[in-house]
Parts: structure tokens; sequence; C-alpha cells
């Protein structure tokens, strides 16, 4: 079944008014496909990179098996959750999410990282949060001085488990993983799937459900597709010179949030109306960039794949990639927004020598090359 919005799912109506809160409008494909398996209670694997949305593919349902109707285990017993992260800066989002989605239903985090003291970290478990993100390091360490207990957690989550088991953690992980009790679920998130991440499944998982980011759909056939060959400090040359070329309602799609502002801004000096769509932006900023993009008030909108995912424009006749998008799945749905209801549409990608990796694997997906057209013709 395709999930295309949140209400399909047996979520409970606090956790989809914390969704919407965060903004969030649609499931992304890793989420739509993970969220379900994992409320009926089987361990997942699931293999997502980081911008897929892969953090709210867990922590939505976990929320919702934590404070939902049907909880997984007492409250107050100690930490329920723990989820394992390689690095500081991920496990300090993956609490933030926690903390974003949660709130509603008081939800509580604990975050344990290296690098910092322990004495904060021993009185925020004297708390008995609900879910305890760490780095398997410092979890160990903690386990060590008797200072954490897993007795009550009901659910782990391995997050980059390929990522973990490369910086060398596998020794702590199975050190953490033989004191969480049997009886649990288990949910583990890889962008690769090498064999010691296939071990590790193998292991410590049981009959997992098995997704991925999305299955590759074909593109539409209506939409023309044109490659311009260009150096990065020659796309917005390249992008000036197509938006004055052609007329029409213009998606531009960037790698980050930043190169969205930076390219906004050239837009907007180049004389044309344009608004921006990206995670930085409020509730209250993207519904204006929005609802002006679809009345028209602005002809461009410059998007963050992310950001723009869910988002439904009629009408859109030019979409462009400033930069190519990370996965050929992606590319297919960026060009996907443009020919919508038989009108056809018009894609145009930038690519700079260092995205060639990208390219090849979009044409491989293809099973054809996309049309060059002469970026110097483009830029001039
Ligand atoms: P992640 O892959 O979990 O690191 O998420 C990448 C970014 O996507 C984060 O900034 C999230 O806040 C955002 N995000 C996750 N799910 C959605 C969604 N369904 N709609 C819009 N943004 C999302």
């Amino acid at each position: 079944m395709l999930v295309r919005s949140f209400t399909e799912l047996a979520l409970t109506p606090a956790v989809l008014e914390a969704i919407a809160a965060a903004g969030w409008a649609a499931p992304t494909p890793i989420q739509a496909a993970a969220i379900g398996p994992i409320l009926e209670g089987h361990d997942l694997i699931g293999c997502a990179q980081t911008g897929t949305g892969k953090t709210g593919a867990f922590a939505i349902p976990i929320i919702e098996l934590l404070a939902g109707p049907r909880p997984i285990a007492r409250a107050g017993a100690g930490p329920r959750v723990l989820v394992l992260a390689p690095t500081r800066e991920l496990a300090l989002q993956i609490a933030e999410t926690f903390d974003a989605l949660g709130r509603t239903q008081r939800v509580t985090t604990a975050v344990l990282i290296g690098g910092e003291a322990m004495g904060p970290q021993v009185a925020a478990l004297a708390a008995r949060p609900d879910v305890l993100v760490a780095t398997p390091g410092r979890l160990a360490d903690h386990l060590e001085r008797g200072t954490a207990s897993l007795r009550a957690i009901r659910i782990v989550v391995l997050d980059e488990a390929d990522r973990m088991l490369d910086m060398g953690f596998a020794p702590q992980v199975e050190r953490i993983l033989r004191v969480v009790p049997i009886d649990r679920l288990t949910l583990c998130f890889s962008a690769t799937m090498p064999p010691e991440v296939e071990r590790l499944v193998r292991r410590h998982l049981v009959r997992p459900v098995r997704v991925e980011a999305g299955t590759l759909a074909r593109p539409v056939a209506k939409v023309t597709q044109v490659l311009y060959r260009a150096e990065a400090r020659d796309k917005t040359p390249v992008l000036l010179r197509l938006l004055g070329e052609e007329r029409g309602r213009t998606l531009v799609f960037t790698r980050t949030k930043h190169r969205a502002d930076r390219v906004a801004r050239a837009v907007q000096a180049a004389g044309h109306r344009v608004a921006r769509l990206h995670a930085d932006r409020s509730m209250a900023q993207r519904r204006e960039a929005l609802d002006g993009f679809r009345s028209g008030l602005y002809r461009v909108l410059i998007a963050t794949d992310i950001a723009a995912r869910g988002i439904d424009v009629p009408e859109i006749t030019h979409v462009v990639n400033f930069d190519l998008p990370h996965t050929a799945e992606d590319y297919i749905h960026r060009i996907g927004r443009t020919a919508r209801a038989e009108a056809s549409g018009l894609a145009s990608s930038i690519a700079a020598p260092e995205e060639s990796d990208q390219l090849r694997a979009i044409e491989r997906h293809l099973g054809h090359p996309v049309p060059r057209q002469a970026a110097a013709a483009a830029a001039r």
C-alpha cells in the first residue's frame, strides 16, 4: 500500500498534531514504508541515508508506541527506548526530533555522548527519561560505572549502523545489546548494507521487515530533459539565462538551505519574483512561499528536496536542478513536479564536474544519457 499522508497511518491525534507543528506535510518514502511495520511490532531494517527523513521514520512510530493508547511498557520504570548513533552531532539531532515530535505527549529524552561531563548525564538519567540517545562509547562507560540501566528498554534503534561499525564501535554495540532485554523491538537503519551490518542484523533482529527509501519510479514521458555542464561558479549565470529565455512557473532545486538562500538572492537581484522553501523557514514562511507560488505572485520557487516533498503545485512548467540530487529517485521525483496532468514540461539540470558520479547514477537508472546542451550558449 502506498501511504501518501500521515493521516493514513494508525497515529493518534496528538502525534499527528506534533507532526503538523513540525511542518511535515507528507511522509517521505522511508517514513511511508517504515512507520506501519514498526507500529505493528516488526523488527525492521531501513536502508536509507541521512536527509531522507529516516529519523522521523523511527521517531514517529516510537512516540506512538510510547504515548499512544497501547503503550509498549509502563512509563516511569526507566528508559524504554535506546537509540544508538555513531556521532555526537547525529545523537543531538535525533534527540531534537524526539523532543519536537514528543512534546505534546511529554516524551522525555536524555543524550549520552562523549566529550561532555558525566555529572549532568547522570542527573539526566536519574530523572528517568523515556528515550536514551547515545553514542556507543559513552553508553558503555555509563554501564561500566553502573550509572545507566537498560533493564526497562523495549525498543532499540541502531542508527547509521554502517558508520557505527566503520568507526570501530562493534564491541560496544555488541556489549550493549547483550544487556538489553531480549523481549524488545530492534530497528536498524543503514545507508549501505555491507556484510558486517548483515551479520549484526542476523544476530540481533528477529525476522525483520526490510524497507528502502522507496522504489524507483520512471520519469513522466512528457518531460523533456536537458543537461548543462558548467563549473560550480558558473551555475548562477546559467540559471539566470534559463529564467530569461523561458517563461513559466519554475521550481529550482538546490543541495542545501544555504545554497537556496544564495541562489534566491541572485535570482531576485536579476528582477524575478522568487520565494524560498527549506527546513530553516517557519511554518508561516513556508505557507506564504507556497501560496505565493501557487497564486503566481512568485514565478520562481527555490527549494531543497526535503522541503519540497508533498508540495503540490499545478502548472509547474519548468524544473531546474541547480544542483544534481543525490539519488536517481530524487531526480525522478523532482522532474515529476512538472508536466502534471497531461501538460508537458522542461527539466533542466546544471551539473558541475564534481557531480559526475551523481550524473552517472541518474543516467544508469534512466537507461539513457540526459541530452547535453552547450552551457556557454545558456550563460552568454
Ligand atoms: P533525516 O534524514 O532524518 O536527517 O531528516 C532530514 C530533514 O528532513 C530534517 O531536517 C527533518 O526535519 C526533515 N524532514 C523529515 N521528515 C520530513 C517530512 N515528512 N516532511 C518534511 N521534512 C521532513
